[in-house]
Formats: structure tokens, sequence, C-alpha cells
């Protein structure tokens, strides 16, 4: 069985997630292939982590926009809220979401330089791979 073809003789291949597993099969005939992929532990964790922002005094552009970007807000937005709030006691919550997403994003974070904290503890390292787009 050629894994990169269905018996069918479609060229046409899919995936979906099966468990911890990403499954090819064909788009024409619904039919399993055998290429399996074992996803990494990053994409099949559900946990719902929170990225917070610590306040900035003077952020620059490249850490408004990464901050912006993140929090899908616009640069003004992003200023006031790097700006921290009057009492600057509370981080600001920026993002939500699945461990996939929040790797991704924290990747932009680091690289424009910008301070924040991941809750819960984040267990993956910066290097971890993710291979799934996830929609929260
Ligand atoms: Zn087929």
């Amino acid at each position: 069985m050629n894994v990169n073809r269905c018996e069918c003789e479609s060229p046409t291949i899919g995936t979906r997630h099966e468990g911890s597993s990403l499954v090819s099969y064909c788009i024409e005939c619904g039919q399993p292939l055998l290429a399996t992929t074992k996803l990494p532990d990053i994409d099949v964790d559900t946990t719902t982590y929170r990225i917070h922002l610590l306040a900035h005094d003077k952020p620059s552009v490249a850490q408004l926009k990464a901050v912006a970007k993140v929090a899908n807000i616009n640069l003004l937005q992003a200023k006031e809220l790097a700006a921290g709030p009057n009492d600057a006691t509370a981080p600001m919550l920026i993002f939500e979401g699945r461990a996939a997403n929040v790797q991704r994003h924290r990747r932009d974070l680091i690289e424009a330089e910008v301070e924040f904290t991941i809750s819960p503890e984040f267990p993956y390292d910066e290097s971890a791979e993710t291979n799934t787009i996830v929609f929260d």
C-alpha cells in the first residue's frame, strides 16, 4: 500500500486528529492510510493557559506590535495596555488559550523583548515544536 496514494487512486490526502495521533486518510473514499504521526504533547494539551503582560514604562514599537498581535488589539490599545493600570497592581491578561497557540505567541513576545508571565506554569521550552493550528 502506497502511503501517498489510496487504492482508489485519488491523489487527495487529508489528515485528522484521533486522540494524540494525526491520521492520514483519503479524501475521496475516507480510507485511512498508513502514515500516522504522533502529535507532540503540546498539540494535545487542552489546558487553558493565560499570558499576562507585565507593565512597561517606555515600550518600543516592536514591543507594542507584538502585544497588539497577541492580544488582537490595535497599537494604541497596546500602548495603553503596556503602560499598565493606574494602580499598577494586577498584570494584564493579553491572551488565553491552548498550549500550541501560547507557544507561537510566546515566541513573538520573546523576540520583541516583551516581559510577560504564563499561568498555569507552561511546561514546554521555547524550542518545543507544534504542528497543529488550533482555534480557541
Ligand atoms: Zn480512496
